[in-house]
């Protein structure tokens, strides 16, 4: 075969990166279930370049140079199966399947484990960047058999973005390092997404400012430390005409949102892995209560808001307030993930390299961020951060904008402005940095009711007591009971 590498699935994103390797000087095979888009593929957009189209998978594997590379970039689920099937009979111990779609990272962990038993080795690796960074250059985050990456080293770092002349792409780990890598991604994008919408109500509701002037304060925030993908597309989104009414095109919007499931992946593993990170769960049942419109504008008319609204802030000043208590509230978000990381890392037994982790984040992605240099340099310094909070650059950026994040979420909450990141990333910081939090009353309470029993500040970790809080109980404790 004359192939470097195949991909399968010719939907926006394979055939994006199918444009994407070729431009880079690989030859690349392509095949699609339906094979009319083959044809028309190598018709249309591949014309003249070095990309190969196949009408069946055994013609399409005949092409593949050795060890053979086959990457699949179809949709998530029982497609990727059906292709891994029909895929290993045809192919040699040493090949390589890359699955580069939205998987959830158990199935990655489950397929790499089946393949790894017939000498294939499987790779599972998180696509970011959408439809033009496919084309241009995504951020690629491969984990799964470590066997498979010297080989594709090359052809990923060659197709991924680089930012100073370092690609985002690097080996992250094994099983499904890759795709739990890229579900996080997408956990801290819905919290961004979020916490931008609020900064956006908040100039709106309190200062009462308008779509495009509000486009502005955000174009001049994306010359600073927000740096980042996401301000700078709201800020062109708030500043655009709808053609048929002439208004803005947020206030024609219907303010219900959508999701594809990531961020909940992103949510119920926290929980399953014992990681604090609110405010991405935050985001995501943000998502969910903007999805109950007919319940909300019912509710409207029945629960009343705060009476007294107080003085209009001085714009300036409130201006400079929102963005540092965004800031604020984005470096507890990217917190959350990174600790979030570290527990599964622990659970799964993966290494994982935060740096490089920030560093694949740092261009192509939808998160790209000027900050992810910071939280890049903060994970190359030590091996042992065990919370981003704690670099000496974000304590110091987290305790100068406290002030105007406290103000801003006092605010919101005085006003009846809707905040839940902001107010619960300020609920992270207060509570990671408490020395002693009120869950002494919580074990109290589970030890009347439950005899779950309780650890003393007078005795060492480990030891626990019960006592009879009635004198009805007796004193035997609870191992089974779990409330
Ligand atoms: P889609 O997710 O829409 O998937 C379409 C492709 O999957 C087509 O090639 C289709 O073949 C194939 N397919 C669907 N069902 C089956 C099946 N049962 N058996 C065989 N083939 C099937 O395409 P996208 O390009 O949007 O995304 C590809 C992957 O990349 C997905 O996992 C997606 O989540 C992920 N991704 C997408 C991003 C985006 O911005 N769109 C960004 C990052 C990742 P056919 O033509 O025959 O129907």
């Amino acid at each position: 075969g004359a192939a470097d590498i195949g991909v399968i699935g010719l939907a926006v994103m394979g055939e994006n990166l199918i444009l994407n390797m070729a431009s880079k000087g690989f030859t690349v095979a392509a095949f699609n279930r339906t094979t009319s888009k083959v044809d028309d593929f190598i018709a249309g957009r591949a014309k003249g370049l070095t990309i190969l189209g196949a009408d069946d998978l055994p013609t399409f594997v005949s092409l593949l140079k050795s060890p053979r590379k086959v990457m699949l970039m179809v949709k998530a689920g029982p497609a990727v199966d059906a292709f891994i099937d029909m895929l290993a009979p045809l192919l040699d111990r040493g090949d390589i399947i890359i699955d580069g779609g939205n998987t959830h990272f158990p199935d990655t962990v489950r397929r790499e484990k089946a393949l790894a038993e017939q000498g294939i080795l499987f790779v599972g690796a998180g696509v970011s960047g959408g439809e033009e960074g496919a084309l241009t250059g995504p951020s690629i985050m491969p984990g799964g058999n470590p066997e498979a990456w010297p080989t594709l080293q090359p052809i990923f770092q060659g197709i991924a973005a680089q930012v100073d002349g370092e690609p985002c792409c690097d080996w992250v780990g094994q099983g499904g390092a890759g795709h739990f890598d890229k579900m996080v991604h997408n956990g801290i994008e819905y919290a961004d997404m979020q916490m931008i919408a609020e900064a956006y109500s908040l100039l709106s509701g309190v200062l009462g400012l308008s779509a495009p002037e509000i486009g502005a304060i955000f174009e001049d925030w994306n010359r600073g430390e927000l740096d980042s993908y996401l301000i700078e597309i709201t800020a062109e989104i708030l500043k655009k005409t709808d053609d048929e009414t002439g208004q803005p095109m947020v206030d024609v919007i219907l303010d219900t949102a959508g999701q594809k499931g990531t961020g909940k992946w992103t949510s119920v593993t926290a929980l399953d892995v014992g990681a604090p990170a609110n405010t991405i769960a935050e985001a995501v049942f943000a998502r969910i209560l903007s999805s109950l419109k007919d319940q909300r504008v019912a509710a409207s008319k029945v629960l009343r808001g705060p009476d007294a609204m107080g003085e209009k802030p001085d714009q300036d000043a409130f201006v400079e307030q929102v963005r540092q208590a965004l800031y604020a509230s984005k470096i507890c978000s990217y917190a959350q993930g990174f600790q979030m990381m570290e527990l599964a890392a622990a659970e799964y037994g993966w290494k994982l390299d935060f740096g490089s982790i920030a560093q694949m984040w740092r261009g192509g992605c939808i998160i790209r961020a000027a900050f992810l240099d910071k939280i890049k340099a903060a994970f190359d310094g030590t091996t042992e951060l065990s919370n981003l909070l704690l670099n000496p650059y974000f304590t110091e950026a987290i305790g100068t904008s406290q002030t105007a994040w406290r103000q801003v979420v006092a605010a919101a909450a005085l006003r009846g402005v809707w905040t839940p990141a902001f107010s619960s990333a300020l609920a992270y910081y207060d509570g990671y940095r408490s020395e002693r939090l009120s869950a002494n009353i919580l074990q109290a309470q589970r030890d009347y009711f439950g005899a779950h029993t309780y650890e003393r500040v007078d005795k060492p970790r480990g030891e626990f007591f019960h006592t009879n809080w009635t004198g009805r109980g007796g004193s035997t404790a609870s191992s089974t009971y779990n409330a």
